[in-house]
């Protein structure tokens, strides 16, 4: 009887050493109801007490033989399906999946969202293509202004019809956006609008073509400098995490009356002086003023009646003071690199 159990055990390895053997077939041959291993273990009762616990534990011990095979040849056959060897070692470390994070501008932007949100703001979004109409007129920039030249502007080719509204360009600045708001929403208004805008500028340290920008404006029929100020003051803090110092100084654009511009202690070199900073400790980081009669109007509002707030928040400054990094350039790059240390 030990050389049946030896048998079946050979022939059962020879059947599961081919490439294609069917294993449920294999299964049942030996395993099975009817099975050979089972044939045997039924004839035991014929066997001498002696015999009878050597058998069965031989017995027993070619079944778990032929049972890990199976498994084993199973799991050749899973792999296969998935065209892994049977040699590959899964137990060795894998490659790593790189994680994605937010970009040090996008983060910021949000954190802006979040900080504006939590006083009562709304966030808007227009267009990035837009025309002379938006970007300029309606802005009380006059006809001959400067910034309306190609040195400043993109103008888009074949778009200009010789009116404004149909003169198309990548949107300069983000001021017009506020128009399209006002222009479909009822007063008061306190929204946020952040998003692109394109110069062709020269670069440098502090100036690049396409950068990020961040307005806010708030029309209501009374709002104070001061109110807006100690506003500002608070959403930094609340982004940097700390105390940030800020002085406002009077300042022109022609989209305001007055206007000023809202410094912050420069956080790259902690007010000592270095490149960011001009050597002067402050860095302007947003403009601002009391929208120009001319914007409320061009939004369809009294100016005698209405009044506002509005800022507009340089972005890439802000990331620049709070990772201390001292050239702009870096944060509009594709150097994976340098990004990834801001995750
Ligand atoms: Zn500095």
């Amino acid at each position: 009887m030990k050389d049946v159990l030896q048998k079946i055990k050979a022939e059962a390895i020879e059947a599961l050493s081919s490439r294609d053997a069917d294993l449920e077939a294999i299964r049942i041959k030996y395993l099975g109801k009817k099975g050979e291993l089972t044939g045997v273990l039924r004839g035991m009762g014929q066997l001498s007490p002696e015999e009878r616990p050597k058998i069965g534990q031989l017995a027993n011990e070619v079944r778990s033989e032929i049972e890990e095979l199976l498994r084993k040849k199973k799991e050749e056959y899973e792999l296969r399906a998935f065209g892994i060897s049977p040699d590959f070692d899964y137990t060795l470390p894998g490659d790593e999946v790189p994680s994605g994070g937010l970009h040090p501008i996008t983060q910021m932007c949000y954190d802006l969202n979040d900080a504006f949100r939590s006083m009562g703001f709304e966030i808007f979004g227009g267009p990035e293509i837009t025309s002379e109409y938006y970007a300029f007129d309606n802005l009380n920039f006059p006809p001959n202004h400067p910034a309306r030249e190609s040195m400043d502007t993109y103008w888009l080719e074949g778009h200009d019809s010789g009116s404004a509204s149909d003169k198309l360009c990548l949107r300069p600045h983000l001021t017009g956006d506020s128009v399209r708001y006002m222009a479909t929403h009822k007063p008061p208004y306190r929204f946020v609008y952040p998003g692109h805008v394109y110069r062709n500028e020269t670069t440098d340290a502090r100036h690049e073509r396409a950068f990020f920008q961040y307005e806010a404006l708030i029309v209501d029929k009374d709002f104070t400098f001061t109110a807006g100020k100690v506003m500002i003051k608070s959403i930094l803090s609340k982004v940097f995490g700390r105390d940030v110092p800020v002085r406002m100084r009077a300042g022109f654009f022609p989209f305001v009356e007055p206007g000023f511009e809202i410094d912050m202690g420069c956080l790259v070199c902690g007010g000592k002086g270095c490149s960011v900073c001009k050597h002067v400790g402050w860095i302007e980081i947003m403009p601002g003023g009391t929208p120009h009669p001319n914007v409320l109007r061009a939004a369809g509002l009294d100016p005698d009646e209405y009044t506002g707030f509005y800022v507009n928040i340089g972005l890439d400054r802000l990331v620049m003071m709070r990772y201390g990094v001292d050239d702009v350039r870096l944060f509009h790059g594709t150097d994976l690199k340098f990004l990834k240390q801001f995750h």
